[in-house]
């Protein structure tokens, strides 16, 4: 089945083609680095991390580029640079508390297992693009300068809002752009801003010094690095208006090219009390806190549990409930690897045949479902059916075939891993496996010297495992292993 994605832009659901076969150009809007990542950042960051691996399980390659907001983003209220107004009521530079909750933001990311993008690219560093962006809009009279302050004229574009369906009526009773004495449409927007005495993160520029505004910062990142068209890019769904169409106004005016993007795709809120979760609203829960309480993996199947553009209002109870999901999906990846003890080299048998078959079945089901938009509710719902059957089966069983085991085994934990989740416990495993096995050389070389009566150095080996806190128990069995 072909993949198959919803773009705001049309409405529908589309059949995806990326512009270069098997590459696909991604630009997902990134933080405002001026505080913690919260729970609302995790479900949109978690959903294209979902996005981007599944783009991979499909042989794409990706190339994915997520910005780093570090000027321009006002506040609603007071139009105030959000990062200057907290560095201010912190004392500190505001470059200072760019740096400290940008290097966090990854760390937490990381932590959620969340694949990095290629390229974090900061507003800041692409200032000269954005002048010179800007100047060539001036000179081609989409946009003008009136005192130090540069506007895009929006009246030059015919299709000025066709992303987000929004009539000018009801953008203007919305009110939802800032007053400016100087600008001739309220609709036009500021591509770039007079500083005042006051302004602390001002650059220079050909009409004075000032900062540039928000939306450009994406137009030009997203321009530089993935070129003038490309397929995908994402947020949360508040960005759909103004941030993404003023996006494509810009772009668009830039390059003469249509469209911009291919592929518009935004995430739902995650709500906590039915309202949006958000830094300035106060009432979050940090990434860093919920991961005191609960794994990375249980909070991404949390995210997951819901399609990706639809809400999800955040509960304790419902984090536990993934932990406990989680737990059963370890159990039958578990299970079947202590199958590997009891399986033999010889054809499935019809119970076997029976599993490997409605495991196929399930994995149709699962590719079926990411394939419809990345419906990962369905595909989790396919993948829990695949477990119990796993579990019906491995309880039934004393012996099982080599190569039913294998294939179930790769198409369970594939599916789980092309999910993000199946991460941790492999590394614990390996990690646990590689002591046993160390321990087991030990063991036999203790026995060899023993039994050529090499006694000092078979006592000097377990009283150096003692050092390390391994104890050596006799037992029925043979000698075995515990922590002091
Ligand atoms: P910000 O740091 O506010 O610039 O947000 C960075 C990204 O996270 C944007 O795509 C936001 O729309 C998204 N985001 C912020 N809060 C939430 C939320 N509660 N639910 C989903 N996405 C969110
Ligand atoms: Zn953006």
């Amino acid at each position: 089945m072909v993949l198959r994605v919803f773009n705001t832009m049309s409405g529908q659901l589309e059949d995806f083609k990326p512009i270069h076969d098997k590459h696909v150009g991604l630009y997902v809007c990134g933080p405002t680095v001026y505080d913690w990542a919260h729970l609302g950042h995790a479900r949109t960051y978690i959903a294209f991390d979902v996005i981007v691996r599944w783009l991979e399980f499909k042989e794409y390659s990706v190339f994915y580029v997520q910005n780093i907001t570090d000027v321009g983003h006002l506040t609603t209220d007071t139009a105030e640079d959000k990062i200057v107004k907290r560095a201010i009521e912190r004392k500190v530079e505001p470059m200072q508390l760019v740096e400290f909750y940008m290097r966090e933001y990854f760390k937490d990311l990381d932590a959620l297992g969340v694949k990095r993008p290629d390229i974090s690219p900061r507003a800041t560093g692409h200032l000269l693009e954005m002048i010179e962006s800007i100047q060539e809009l001036i000179q081609k009279g989409i946009a003008y300068e009136v005192d130090g302050n540069v506007f895009f004229d929006v009246s030059k574009l015919d299709d000025y809002g066709k992303l987000s369906k929004i009539k000018l009526d009801e953008m203007l009773e919305g009110s939802r752009f800032e007053v400016h004495k100087d600008k001739r449409n309220a609709r036009d927007f500021a591509l770039w801003k007079r500083a005042t005495s006051e302004t602390v993160l001002k650059w220079w520029s050909p009409w004075g010094t000032g900062f540039p505004g928000w939306h450009i910062e994406c137009a030009i990142m997203g321009l530089k690095y993935l070129g003038s068209q490309f397929d995908i890019h994402g947020g949360a769904r508040d960005l759909i208006f103004p941030h993404h169409e003023n996006e494509i106004a810009q772009s668009e005016a830039l390059t003469g090219k249509k469209p911009f993007v291919q592929y518009w795709l935004h995430t739902g809120f995650l709500k906590i009390n039915g309202e949006k979760m958000a830094k300035s609203l106060g009432n979050y829960i940090t990434v860093r806190e919920a991961l005191k309480k609960y794994s990375a993996e249980a909070i991404r199947l949390f995210v997951m549990s819901t399609h990706y553009r639809s809400e999800i209002d955040f509960t304790d109870e419902r984090l536990k409930g993934a932990e406990t999901s989680l737990a059963r999906l370890y159990n039958a990846l578990e299970s079947l690897e202590d199958a590997q003890t009891v399986s033999v080299h010889r054809e499935p048998n019809e119970a076997e045949t029976k599993l490997g078959e409605s495991v196929e079945n399930l994995r149709e089901q699962f590719v079926n479902a990411m394939d419809d938009d990345f419906n990962t509710p369905q595909a989790l719902a396919a993948l829990f059916d695949m477990s119990k059957a796993i579990n019906r089966f491995l309880d039934e069983q004393k012996q099982v075939s080599t190569t039913l085991l294998e294939k179930v085994y790769d198409s369970f934990s594939g599916l789980g891993k092309a999910l993000g989740i199946f991460q941790q416990e492999k590394t614990k495993a390996v990690g646990e496996k590689l002591v046993d096995d160390l321990v087991k050389l030990l063991f036999d070389l203790r026995t060899e010297l023993r039994e050529k009566k090499e006694y000092g150095l078979s006592d000097e080996i377990r009283a150096r495992m003692k050092q390390f806190g391994l104890v050596i128990e006799d037992t029925a069995e043979g000698p075995k292993w515990k922590l002091a």
